[in-house]
């Protein structure tokens, strides 16, 4: 019986690993084209102009002062931001596939590289809803469209933490949560551990995410100080029966507590589950990193027509040799006025 219970575990385990190895490649390339941004720099002689433009002059120019301010100040954002918020999530995720695929983890790694990829499902998963509340990805054509997908995904990017502050504070030197957190109200970004149980939560409650919570919570066992220690380091678990009829239970902890439990049913039974779960999820994992590579190619193609435009019909506001306000790093004269190769 216990054979079976064995054989059961590592074909699961197996099942995760060939998963994990198949869907990589895949997840990684969607961010391969967006590894690198450049945003237009407004350092303190540029915020007084627009494109080498002074602010006051902007009028005489065809586009509205307005809709040219909007365009220096944020074309160039647009698709850096964007892949600010996703390009990181989606490699996060891949290192936990990657580790995943390795099989060389100890059960309680395992179950924190699942805990850290829920994590960043939910949120991806959470800012796909917002976008398809307020624009689809395919239907993104304008820079309003942008600034909407911009605000969709700029919940990616959370911290309780206020960045310049740490720097200068030794951690013995924190008195007080307050003196180096984000003010969240003025900030917007604080994206608290409750938030993501939200998120994981409303994941719950799609069908294809079902147990996601309970799973979860089950990995939560085992990297918090919970009784998953034992679990996940006790092996040949059984109850011995003396000759005089009296019982023992008897334990045996790991002198390496990386190696997988031997002769424990119980725990093969439940990191079966746990893997067979954990293979569906690497599957969703991969659905939701290729809608996010389809939107990041959009976005920076939109983006790069959107300025594209605006510098062809505006040359005289700039010079050719000024950064090209797509964000592509490369020179207008370069970029925008790039001969179009037939
Ligand atoms: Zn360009």
């Amino acid at each position: 019986m216990s054979d079976e219970v064995e054989i059961g575990f590592m074909e699961a385990r197996a099942v995760l690993q060939s998963e994990c190895l198949k869907v990589l490649p895949a997840v990684r390339r969607q961010v391969d084209a967006h590894r690198q941004t450049f945003i237009w720099q407004m350092d303190k002689g540029l915020a007084n102009s627009i494109f080498g433009i002074p602010i006051e002059k902007a009028h005489d120019a065809r586009l509205t002062s307005e809709q040219v301010r909007r365009i220096a100040r944020e074309n160039g954002k647009n698709y850096c931001y964007t892949c600010m918020a996703i390009t990181p999530k989606v490699l996060a995720l891949s290192l936990s596939i990657e580790r995943l695929s390795h099989g060389t983890l100890s059960p309680q790694e395992e179950l924190n590289c699942f805990r850290s990829l829920i994590e960043r499902l939910a949120v991806l998963e959470a800012a796909l809803e917002a976008m398809s509340r307020t624009v689809r990805p395919e239907k993104i054509k304008t820079f309003d469209d942008l600034i909407e997908v911009r605000e969709a995904v700029s919940t990616l990017i959370g911290t309780r933490f206020d960045w310049s502050k740490l720097q200068l504070i030794d951690f013995s030197k924190m008195p007080s949560k307050t003196d180096y957190f984000h003010d969240s109200a003025e900030t917007r970004v604080d994206l608290s551990a409750r938030n993501i149980l939200n998120q994981i939560d409303k994941l719950q409650k799609k069908e294809r995410y079902k147990g996601i919570r309970p799973f979860y919570n089950f990995c939560c066992e085992f990297v918090h100080p919970n009784i998953g220690d034992i679990l996940a380091t006790t092996s040949e678990k059984q109850i011995i029966k003396t000759q005089g009829g009296q019982l023992a239970y008897k334990t045996k902890y790991h002198e390496d507590p990386s190696k997988i439990s031997k002769d424990d049913r119980d725990f093969f039974i439940l990191f079966s589950k746990a893997y067979a779960f954990g293979t569906m999820l690497i599957r969703e994992a991969e659905k939701v990193t290729l809608e996010y590579g389809n939107l990041l190619n959009t976005v920076r193609r939109v983006n790069r027509k959107c300025a594209h435009k605006v510098v062809k019909r505006q040359i005289a506001c700039f010079s050719k040799d000024d950064y090209c306000p797509c964000g592509s790093g490369r020179s207008i004269r370069a970029c925008a006025f790039r001969r179009e190769r037939p």
